[in-house]
């Protein structure tokens, strides 16, 4: 297995799922592939209490992710061959291997579990089967602009205090976080951060 992430638009294909009973978890793993996902401001609540939300500058544009594992490794949650946190798993372990893109749906290719062919229906013609759809996906470009206004704000890398690297994302922590509830969240979830890598900031 090489590495995982080789999306490709759901638009007018049918795909069918088999499942991860056989699969050995090339999702959770660092080693395969993802280590940030990124989040809308909706998925705050449910990452911060599991993962760190961490910043990163794209260019001089800021983002903000959550950071799944040290880029290494599997997911800490990942045991026995399952997910520890199921129900409390992040939006992304949620959708994978579907992942919304502004106004169009993708689904990863390199997922073994995905068959054009045999397996249960995951899209018919483009179309997301309701087993798979998320609230999340509801207007989804709503919340996309709504993130993206809120990280322009923000977007001074003064306010920003560098915490390392990990999957040569280089990340940063807010030196703010009593500013508003999405950065009080933030900085909650930084307790996780000792679990992926040696650090020491201030905020
Ligand atoms: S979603 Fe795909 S890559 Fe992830 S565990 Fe299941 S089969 Fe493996
Ligand atoms: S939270 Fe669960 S599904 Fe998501 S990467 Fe970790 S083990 Fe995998």
């Amino acid at each position: 297995m090489d590495c995982i992430g080789s999306f490709i638009t759901i638009k007018g294909r049918d795909w069918y799922f088999n499942g991860c009973s056989t699969c050995q978890g090339f999702c959770c793993d660092g080693a395969y592939g993802f280590s940030l996902a990124p989040l809308i401001l909706e998925d705050f609540e449910a990452v911060y209490r599991y993962f760190p939300i961490v910043f990163s500058f794209l260019e001089d544009t800021l983002g903000v992710f959550v950071l799944l594992n040290d880029g290494k490794n599997q997911c800490r949650y990942f045991e026995n061959k399952r997910c520890s946190i199921y129900d409390h798993r992040p939006p992304a372990c949620r959708l994978y291997p579907v992942s919304p893109y502004f106004e169009h749906l993708l689904v990863d290719t390199k997922c073994p579990s995905l068959s054009r062919t045999e397996g249960r229906l995951l899209c018919k013609n483009g179309v997301l089967e309701s087993a798979f759809y998320t609230k999340r996906l509801e207007n989804f470009v709503a919340k996309k602009k709504e993130t993206r206004l809120f990280l322009e704000r923000m977007n001074d890398r003064n306010d920003f205090e560098y915490i390392g690297k990990i999957a040569d994302t280089s990340l940063y922590v807010s030196k703010h976080a009593d500013q508003n509830r999405y950065l009080k969240m933030h900085a909650e979830s930084l307790k996780f951060l000792t679990s992926y890598m040696q650090v020491s900031f201030s905020a």
